[in-house]
């Protein structure tokens, strides 16, 4: 199935949910990374996270930033997603592996750690991005991004990610957000009965790996409180936008002297995207024609004054 995200309303619009699949983009982010087995899982998780969240921003363009700062081996993870579906991340030591936890699963907490701060950014692409900071509460990513939307947004919220990897990568990954809007939040009966479904949404884990499409998967929580599925399939992306233009710009913040230095001592210089893994190779020439552009613009900024 292709990585994807599906709306759906419940009990007359009192509740919404959306669904992703993201096995293929989080098996590329592995892939460009080298990620450890656990680094898959918990960059998979935050990943899945970052485009749930985005999907409740309403202007073209918005992008939600996520970093996950725990004391953990893995050091921090850095997601970006966006309203279009496109995503990109990384974390700090993509090899770290540690020994399965006592559930015998992926010990993402053990990696993450669980004390530390969970940051997200809310970008709607004008003015000051919306921006907020929760301590994490177990370093599992689900649970950490639930308490954010809980105590930030005051949504009585829940949601669940996954991710499955195995020797042959990636073999499922995806998550479900689910939210009572604000009119509905009164009606106590309403909340009660979505929290005991919550409460099983553990079991989305589970139904993601046995192969359920997220149409299957919503059914199964919600059928029974007048559940719509939205026709609009989402398709997702793991994309990043660096370019060569964009690495020479950030190659001409260093100075003349020292890309005269990288022309002497390197012969040229190499850049490596940290988002996306991709390596950009920058010839002496190239560095030269930076300094004579440097040159130009200072002694365009001499006539100026
Ligand atoms: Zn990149």
């Amino acid at each position: 199935m292709a990585d994807q995200l599906i709306r759906a309303t419940a009990a007359e619009g009192g509740i919404r949910a959306v669904g992703v699949i993201t096995t293929r983009l989080t098996q590329e982010a592995r892939r460009r990374h080298n990620l450890s087995y656990v680094a898959t899982a918990a960059l998979g998780r935050t990943m899945s996270s970052g485009l749930l969240l985005a999907s409740s921003m309403k202007r073209e363009g918005s992008r939600v930033n996520i970093r996950v700062k725990g004391k953990g081996p893995l050091g921090g993870i850095l997601v970006d997603a966006g309203l279009d579906g496109t995503v990109r991340g990384y974390v700090e030591n993509p090899g770290v592996e540690l020994p399965p936890n006592e559930q015998g699963k992926l010990d993402v907490s053990g990696a993450v750690g669980s004390n530390g701060y969970l940051y997200v950014v809310r970008d709607v692409g004008y003015g000051y991005p919306y921006s907020s900071t929760v301590e994490l509460v177990s370093g599992e990513i689900g649970a950490d991004i639930t308490h954010y939307l809980v105590t930030s947004e005051q949504t009585p919220s829940a949601l669940v990610v996954g991710v499955f990897v195995g020797a042959d990568g990636v073999t499922a990954a995806g998550g479900l957000l689910i939210q009572v809007m604000p009119k509905a939040a009164r009606d106590e009966e309403l909340v009660a009965t979505l929290e005991s479904r919550i409460a099983k949404l553990s079991g989305f884990t589970p139904l993601l790996q046995a192969g359920k499409t997220l149409p299957e998967m919503l059914e199964q929580l919600l059928g029974d409180m007048g559940l719509v599925i939205l026709p609009e399939v989402q398709m997702l992306h793991f994309y990043c936008g660096c370019s060569f233009d964009r690495v020479l710009g950030a190659l001409k913040l260093f100075g003349e002297e020292e890309l005269q230095d990288m022309i002497e001592k390197d012969h040229g210089a190499e850049a490596t995207c940290e988002f996306c893994g991709d390596v950009y190779h920058v010839s002496s020439e190239e560095l030269a024609q930076l300094i004579e552009q440097l040159r130009t613009e200072s002694n365009w900024q001499a006539e100026s004054v």
